[in-house]
């Protein structure tokens, strides 16, 4: 309906979900599988997540191929790579080798995030109770005696309709900038707990195996082959630096790269011709302050940032959904979705996050700090430190994350493992 033609039109669901990205897509599958009635809202018409999350760690890959979607999208173009490495003007530090692992999923799976959206979304589309909602925008919620109840909603495009969306829970997937989280006036915590910044970047160049972390000439470098045969590169530079450096021109700023990455130093000159090639990332870590409210559940990015480092970010968004599907199959049986209910769920995932962050701060330190007194230590500590019998279940901890997280498929509805 559109503007002043009367009230809005109406969508009835039992959970709105509110940004279509891994953590509300995977959400919003467990959900209809279990028999709920399920509207999306997402803002974007497209599936195109460019300079996002690729890379996807065992324990994410374990619990999509659980839910029946790893495989679809893997066949949609991937890259597997053995592991991690930590390198430095060509010696190798850490060799995070994940085929060493146990399980089935022993390896870093670059994956495209339209890929395993475009999956997610196919199977969601396949069920009647799902009302998708894409270039639509949240820009109000709708409350009853402090309860959330819904939210109001406008398409993105240049006859913006509105329409209001009424469920029995309303969950904030929208990502670290959640419009979901400010309009229900919950404060966030940015934490500056990282001193870098990532600027990315593709090439056409040779492919590698492995996830690199490399130092050859200034500040470290991310590295990893991307589908369909591009590697991505992401050069660390001072937190909040990038500005002062773009003033002095894209000259400057290439020059730059190009010492960084002199392996690729050809390439950068032939493919990168504008600051239209870079895309930066501001790096922080951050919380919500709250993470339930009577009504209303915030998970992955919204609820907690972190940084690309360690590769966590989707891991822990499909964690939060896998985690909150039987709490909110419960609380709609019991019609019970206070924010009193949900404060278990919230507390074991804050748990959970906090631990990653930890964790990721450690490696940031060991593999991108910079200076001095570092550049001595760090690669005698990165050494020692690797070939210590805990570094092996460091490294289950940051391939699987918490185990304890499952998929309770007893509570799905049809029998079979989707549809084709
Ligand atoms: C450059 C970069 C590299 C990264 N690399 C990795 C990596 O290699 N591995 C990894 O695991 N993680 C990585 N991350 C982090 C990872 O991408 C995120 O943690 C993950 O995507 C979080 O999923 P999410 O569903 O919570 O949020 P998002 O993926 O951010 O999805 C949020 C969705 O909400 C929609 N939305 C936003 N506002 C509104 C609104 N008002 N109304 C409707 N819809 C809205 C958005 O369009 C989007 O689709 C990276 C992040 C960046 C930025």
């Amino acid at each position: 309906m559109k503007p002043g033609a009367g009230r809005p039109a109406e969508v009835y669901a039992d959970v709105c979900i509110v940004g279509g990205g891994p953590a509300g897509l995977t959400l919003a599958l467990l959900m209809l599988r279990s028999g709920a009635r399920v509207a999306l809202v997402e803002r974007s018409r497209s599936l195109e997540r460019e300079y996002r999350g690729e890379i996807l760690q065992p324990g994410g890959q374990e619990l999509l191929a659980t839910l029946g979607v790893l495989e679809g999208a893997r066949e949609r173009g991937c890259h597997e790579h053995d592991g991690f490495r930590l390198e430095e003007h060509g010696r190798v530090l850490i060799d995070g080798n994940y085929r060493r692992l146990p399980g089935t999923f022993n390896c870093l799976l670059s994956l495209p995030q339209r890929h395993l959206l475009t999956e997610l979304l196919r199977r969601c589309q396949a069920h009647p109770g799902f009302v998708s909602l894409t270039g639509t925008r949240v820009n109000g919620l709708v409350e009853e005696a402090s309860a959330v109840r819904g939210v109001v909603c406008s398409g993105t495009g240049s006859e913006p309709d509105t329409r209001v969306v009424r469920a029995a829970c309303v969950v904030g997937a929208d990502g670290r900038y959640s419009t979901v989280r400010r309009l229900a006036r919950i404060p966030y915590d940015r934490v500056e707990l990282f001193d870098q910044d990532v600027l990315w970047f593709k090439l056409a160049a040779r492919a590698t195996r492995t996830v690199r972390i490399f130092r050859a000439g200034g500040s470290p470098v991310l590295a990893y082959t991307s589908f369909p045969d591009q590697v991505q590169l992401g050069w660390t530079l001072p937190h909040r630096g990038y500005r002062e450096l773009a003033s002095r021109g894209f000259g400057e700023v290439k020059d730059r790269i190009r010492a960084a990455v002199p392996e690729y130093a050809d390439a950068v000159e032939e493919q990168i011709g504008g600051f239209k090639d870079l895309s930066l990332l501001d790096v922080f870590a951050g919380s919500a302050r709250q993470w339930a409210r009577d009504g209303l559940l915030l998970i992955g990015d919204s609820a907690h940032t972190h940084s690309p480092i360690g590769a966590q970010g989707i891991n822990l968004a499909v964690q939060d959904a896998v985690a909150a599907h039987p709490v909110l199959c419960e609380g709609l049986r019991r019609r019970d979705l206070s924010a009193r209910m949900l404060a278990p769920l919230v507390a074991q995932r804050q748990d959970e996050t906090g631990k990653m962050t930890r964790l990721q701060v450690m490696q940031s330190r060991m593999m991108l700090s910079s200076g001095r007194l570092s550049g001595f230590v760090r690669p005698k500590a990165a050494l020692l430190v690797s070939r210590t019998p805990a570094y092996r279940s460091v490294l289950r901890r940051i391939a699987y994350g918490d185990r304890g997280v499952a998929v309770r498929s007893d509570l799905f509805h049809e029998t079979e493992t989707g549809p084709a």
